[in-house]
């Protein structure tokens, strides 16, 4: 027993810093077992990467979800569906509740401000929203919202927005009902007009099969999204998804450091949610604090709920050797 890892794992770890790695090579890695001297070289090569490109800048990106209500649209591992039946009104948050979250992460070197509504959330009232936020904030705004037409990514821009998360699901289409299709169309219209377009591989849980993950792995690269890391799914008490449990914070790190290597020299950072430790020292630099809704809380704001602050991952960063107040390689 020696300090020697498998000559295939080796080699795939060698040529991912130049050539990146290939769907094939992505599976292996993934199947690598958790506690294998094979996964803490995966970790330790994808910290590199990411140290060498990212420079030591630490980043956190603010995610303000705006409003909730029983989500008529019902994704299965979303705590403010209607048929979670944890929410029964429409809450929306009010601006200066809004204004002072947002001027809270700019005060704390916040680099992006990720302003969240839930499905059938007014698109006006998200423009407005953008609007008011620009006049009054520096930090850079990313919309997480609906499928969108390219009049409607215009739209975005002219009221302040930079760019835009949006994930294809896993179980998209399945455990949602929204198309993966239509999911990739918007995506498609973020590069049309111009926005950055940011992603995560999620929400993963332990009965998600390799190849789902290494399709959206690979989906992110493609279409160059600013930074696609990896979420784990949070379930929430009377979950229709915890008879699956949850994956743990170290099977993250492992899925990170994969999703790392996939991305290769494409990314501007690699984020990991919710806020740990271990994937910061495999890939990941890129941390949400949270505030208002979340489908991971069944509190209406997550603040008080789950969710860490920014004080609290600026520490994290700290801790696992990152610097969040260098400026954003992100906009
Ligand atoms: S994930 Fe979004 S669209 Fe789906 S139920 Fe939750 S709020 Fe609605």
């Amino acid at each position: 027993m020696g300090w020697r890892i498998q000559p295939k794992i080796e080699y795939i770890l060698d040529k991912s810093l130049d050539d990146g790695i290939s769907r094939e090579e992505a599976d292996a890695l993934i199947r690598l077992d958790l506690r294998s001297k094979e996964t803490y070289a995966l970790m330790e090569t994808a910290d590199r990467l990411s140290r060498q490109t990212f420079g030591l800048k630490g980043e956190n990106h603010l995610h303000i979800g705006v409003n909730l209500e029983p989500c008529p649209l019902n994704c299965r591992f979303c705590s403010l569906t209607k048929e979670a039946g944890i929410f029964t009104e429409k809450i929306e948050f009010e601006y200066e509740q809004i204004l002072a979250w947002a001027r809270e992460a700019e005060s704390n070197g916040g680099d992006a401000l990720n302003i969240m509504t839930t499905g059938t959330y007014s698109f006006n009232r998200l423009l407005e929203l953008g609007e008011r936020l620009k006049k009054a904030v520096a930090v850079p705004l990313v919309a997480n919202t609906r499928d969108i037409s390219h009049a409607e990514g215009e739209q975005l821009l002219e009221a302040g927005f930079v760019g835009a998360y949006h994930a294809v699901r896993l179980g998209e289409g399945r455990d949602t009902p929204l198309k993966k299709e239509k999911r990739i169309h918007t995506i498609q219209v973020f590069r049309d007009v111009g926005l950055k377009w940011m992603n995560c591989v999620e929400p993963v849980g332990p009965e998600h099969r390799p190849e789902e993950l290494v399709e959206l792995m690979f989906l992110a690269r493609e279409y160059g999204a600013a930074y696609s890391g990896v979420m784990r799914r949070v379930n929430f008490p009377g979950s229709p998804m915890e008879k699956y449990g949850m994956i743990t914070e170290f099977e993250m790190a492992r899925l990170v450091a994969v999703s790392r290597l996939v991305m290769g020299r494409v990314p501007r950072a690699h984020c990991t949610h919710e806020p740990h430790t271990a994937s910061m020292t495999a890939g990941a630099n890129l941390f949400f604090p949270e505030k208002g809704s979340s489908p991971r809380d069944d509190q209406a704001d997550t603040g008080k709920g789950r969710a860490m602050d920014i004080a609290a991952c600026r520490r994290m960063h700290w801790e696992t050797g990152w610097n969040p107040d260098l400026p954003s390689n992100c906009f």
